[in-house]
């Protein structure tokens, strides 16, 4: 199954400056944006609290860095 991956981070006075960072969303290809948005750190945000992103912009958020599949450009990571 295709996976999207869409990068979003709180707007503005949505939520504290430390925690405006950069989550990362799983969405199948094939469906509609949805209501809510889940991120792979189980964050939840609903409409007009997301600022979409071209592309990962400042702080990620690492809990979703780890839980997302691995950007082909990075190295990969070890076997354990
Ligand atoms: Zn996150």
């Amino acid at each position: 199954m295709t996976t999207r991956l869409i990068i979003a981070r709180p707007l503005p006075g949505t939520v504290g400056e430390t925690r405006r960072v950069v989550h990362l969303f799983p969405l199948p290809a094939d469906a509609a944006m949805p209501e809510r948005l889940t991120a792979y750190c189980d964050a939840t945000f609903g409409p007009g609290e997301l600022e979409l992103l071209e592309r990962p912009l400042g702080m990620p958020c690492l809990i979703c860095l780890q839980r997302s599949p691995r950007p082909t450009s990075e190295l990969p990571a070890a076997e354990s």
